[in-house]
């Protein structure tokens, strides 16, 4: 069985040779400059790891490819890599400058100089020392910190010969003391050792940790790379460095990178300078690097990295990958890329992940130099904020008045929160989830929020957090992440999004493809001319509970909780006077487009004021010997109003069972708004739609009221009604339930949280982490729909509704509206649009073309064929 390559072998299998293996090969095809070598198959790393030994006559095939390597005139050293089938950096071993022997140094000396060839001994032990043999690295750095510290020598860089050589003699003797075995006198038995070492190194604790994280599978194991060492550190213009076809940060279609001269010590730590000093002190070996960059993403089609090193003047490669981008530079590079012919744009299409494009759009914390964060918790909207800290929504609002940028940090955020929300510049929610409801509304309007940061404490009304074993207050800075769920002490540097001109193209390709059409989730005017302007073809939702922020939040409490008939039917006057004006300008901001207003759905606990800061009044006004009748009253009427399990309670249309004049009055106030804009010229397109329907009845009911209404001031105005699928019941009784819907809208939140039975508040901070870390469940899915439950769900609900109504528009306004793997499920699943914040717009967009591309209508035979 063949388990080695060598790199001029094009029939080697790219499954089995890793990564660097391939590109070693790769670039050897393209004739580039790349020192010779052999890959060693990653099933001789698997049956290894099993029974502790090469299999077969593994090692008598990489003795044969070596011997047949030519060196040049060079000292015949090795360097042996890992060649795992993803990029595993920083977690894998590598043992360079293999070979040093009794006979090779000699050679060293001759080809190179005593210092060199002392500084090779002494890095190769080093190297041994650590990776094959295992010495614990405090053992190896205070061995070393010892020779330097006699010599006088700040790090092994600053020792001269004699000290580099004392180095090494000293390194040598803890090698023999820690491991009990003396060093291999030859290269080939030290050649083995170093690629056991590396195969070993995919079973160890870091790399394990790694592949977990990125989801590589344990089994693969990792092939290997043997192939001639080349001296970045050679006597004369040597040195190394990391280069890029184009700007991996911009996309700037010029390569660059970095060069570290090998004479002089490691002392750049800047990033992307230019590779500027290689073509200054070598115009030839930069133009060869240039040229095989070129070469290379030519063969690859993609912007792709190389290290090289430069031995005497002369240019070696020794690795290429795909570059890690930035997403603005991933986009504009694909899109540059469709321009030079190298790309077809459904290849740009694809090769984007639409949730990167976050990154680009939300201010960012500028990525170098990040402290450690304080907590981290879910990131429930993206982008960073960095301010001061205020605990409550009137505060935010006034610092805001005053220009000054804070973070609102509350316990959960709330409605009563929402005016804080909109003009404070991040949201921490100490505890909840990223589907509560106040969160929602914090990555609807796109301010960054993080959510649930676990072990901590706050006290809002002392207006105090303990977080860390620190304590903060009023005035206070904090950061937070939004993206990452970080939350740091201090304010960081935060960059602005990016504007791209490539963006707007890919999304124009985008557009041109897709099926499912892309709605946004508003409730204001503001917010819907933000939607519209990214590229939103409707409104899918406007929650009509948020238009009720701040001081207006107090009607709808009264209206909740008023019993006096005459007192009510004043707050319901209030409340229609308010949402005409919302629903006017609303209607306005998408003249022409559908406009879906959601019935009133306030889970309770979210309205009413809580009970015990109403306690607590009332105890001080006692205290006080003031009046307490109306305190007495309202207390009464929340503990009337008290419900164990609020998500559950008298919500949405169980609300007009009970009290039927809220929904009156809101269909009378969007009546008389499509009245107005008709009358000024315009196009209205309102939907209206009933939240937490479960039984057809409930639904019947509110449609037989809306109809009732639709004679409106001497004509018939015209507005479809529909429903949201949000309970599982409804998804099974959909044939029911469409018989009196125009259209079906899946509140994917609810639906998720009613079939799981998890609570959207709580289950996200209480324990769908452990869920995650266990694998029990694969994703979030309050992010990611559930394929198998709630997705089935869905299936039924479509297959019913449609069954029943041919005509029903089907949609989705959950948060899963803007997640780009739940719209490919519901793009398979046949819904017609998805509505989501309008920060996630662009998002939806690219996904819902990646969706359509993968998944391409059947083609029907044509019969006349
Ligand atoms: C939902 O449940 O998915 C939904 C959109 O409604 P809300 O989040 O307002 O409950
Ligand atoms: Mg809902």
């Amino acid at each position: 069985m063949q388990y080695v390559w060598g790199f001029d072998e094009a029939n080697a299998d790219p499954e089995l040779i890793g990564g660097r293996g391939r590109s070693l090969t790769e670039m050897t095809a393209l004739g580039l400059p790349v020192p010779p070598g052999c890959s060693i198959s990653a099933l001789a790393c698997r049956r290894f790891l099993q029974t502790g030994d090469l299999p077969g006559d593994t090692w008598d095939q990489v003795v044969t490819h070596l011997s047949h390597v030519a060196t040049g005139n060079r000292p015949p050293l090795l360097a042996v890599r890992a060649s795992p089938p993803a990029t595993m950096p920083g977690v894998m071993g590598t043992v360079l400058y293999v070979g040093v022997t009794d006979d090779s140094y000699p050679a060293l000396i001759e080809w190179g100089s005593e210092e060199f060839a002392a500084d090779v001994r002494r890095r190769f032990l080093q190297g041994f020392a650590g990776t094959v043999r295992r010495v614990p690295r405090h053992r190896i750095e205070s061995v070393m910190a010892e020779v330097c510290q006699t010599r006088g020598a700040k790090d092994p860089a600053e020792l001269d010969t004699a000290g580099l050589v004392a180095a090494g003699d000293a390194m040598a003797a803890l090698i023999v003391e820690e491991s009990q075995r003396p060093i291999p006198a030859t290269l080939e038995a030290q050649a083995r050792e170093a690629v056991e070492a590396v195969f070993e190194s995919w079973d160890r604790r870091p790399a394990r940790q790694y592949r977990r994280q990125r989801g590589i599978l344990d089994d693969l194991g990792t092939a290997a790379v043997a192939h001639v060492m080349v001296f970045g550190n050679a006597p004369g213009e040597s040195g190394t460095g990391v280069a890029f076809s184009r700007d991996p940060v911009d996309g700037h279609p010029m390569p660059g990178g970095i060069y570290v001269d090998g004479a002089s010590r490691p002392r750049s730590q800047l990033l992307y300078p230019g590779i500027a000093e290689l073509d200054t002190a070598d115009h030839v070996a930069h133009r060869n690097l240039t040229n095989a960059l070129s070469a290379l993403e030519q063969a690859r089609r993609e912007v792709v990295r190389v290290e090289f090193v430069r031995e005497r003047g002369e240019l070696w490669l020794v690795e290429a990958r795909r570059a890690e981008q930035a997403p603005q530079g991933m986009v504009r590079s694909a899109v540059d890329m469709v321009d030079e012919g190298l790309l077809t744009k459904t290849e740009a299409m694809l090769r984007i992940d639409p949730e990167q494009l976050d990154g680009m759009l939300h201010p960012h914390l500028a990525p170098h130099h990040l402290p450690t964060p304080l907590a981290t918790g879910a990131a429930a909207s993206p982008g960073a904020a960095a301010g001061e800290m205020v605990f409550d929504a009137d505060a935010a609002v006034e610092a805001a008045i005053a220009g000054r940028s804070v973070i609102l940090v509350t316990r959960e955020a709330l409605p009563e929160d929402v005016a804080g929300v909109r003009v404070a510049a991040g949201l921490l929610a100490t505890h909840g989830g990223g589907t509560s409801h106040g969160v929602v509304v914090a990555r609807g309007i796109g301010t960054p929020a993080v959510a649930g940061i676990g072990n901590v404490t706050i006290d809002l009304e002392r207006r105090q957090m303990s977080l860390a074993g620190r304590s903060f207050g009023v005035g206070d800075t904090i950061t937070i992440d939004g993206s990452s769920g970080n939350v740091y002490a201090g304010s960081l540097a935060i960059e602005p999004p990016v504007r791209s001109p490539a963006l707007e193209r890919l999304l124009e390709w985008a557009d041109e493809v897709r099926r499912l059409e892309v709605w946004a989730n508003a409730d204001t005017p503001e917010d819907a001319i933000v939607a519209r302007n990214a590229g939103a073809e409707g409104i899918g939702l406007a929650r009509t509970e948020y238009m009720f922020a701040g001081e207006r939040l107090a009607v709808v409490q009264q209206i909740l909780l008023g019993a006096d008939p005459g007192e009510r039917a004043a707050d319901l006057a209030k409340l229609e006077e308010l949402q005409i004006g919302d629903f006017e300008r609303l209607l306005e901001a998408m003249d022409g487009m559908p406009v879906v207003v959601r019935l009133l759905d306030p889970p309770l606990h979210e309205f009413l004021p809580d009970r015990l800061d109403v306690e607590h009044d009332l105890q001080l006004r006692r205290d006080q010997r003031l009046p307490t009748e109306d305190l007495e009253r309202l207390e009464a009427s929340l503990g009337w109003h008290e419900e164990s399990n609020p998500m559950l309670g008298l919500r949405g249309v169980r609300l007009a069972v009970v009290i039927p004049e809220i929904y009156r009055v809101q269909v009378l106030a969007a009546l008389e708004a499509v009245r107005r804009r008709l009358d000024a010229g315009g196009d209205p397109q309102l939907e209206l739609m009933i939240p937490l329907v479960g039984l057809p009845e409930e639904l019947f009911l509110v449609r037989d009221m809306i109809e009732e209404e639709v004679h409106y001031a001497g004509r018939l105005l015209e507005l479809a009604i529909g429903t949201m699928i949000e309970l599982p019941r409804a998804a099974l009784v959909a044939g029911d339930i469409a018989l009196g819907s125009d259209f079906f809208s899946f509140g994917t939140n609810d639906l998720t949280q009613t079939t799981l039975g998890l609570s959207r508040d709580d289950a996200e901070e209480a324990f769908l982490r452990d869920y995650l870390e266990q694998g029990i469940l694969v994703s979030n899915p309050f992010r990611t729909i559930d394929p198998d439950g709630v997705g089935r769900l869905i299936e039924i609900a479509i297959e019913e509704g449609l069954r029943v109504n041919p005509g029903l528009d089907i949609g989705v306004c959950g948060e899963h509206g803007g997640d780009p793997a739940s719209i490919e499920f519901f793009h398979r699943a046949g819904v017609d649009y998805v509505s989501c914040g309008p920060p996630r717009i662009p998002i939806a967009r690219l996904a819902a073309a990646q969706a359509a591309l993968r998944y391409p209508p059947p083609v029907v035979p044509d019969p006349a064929e």
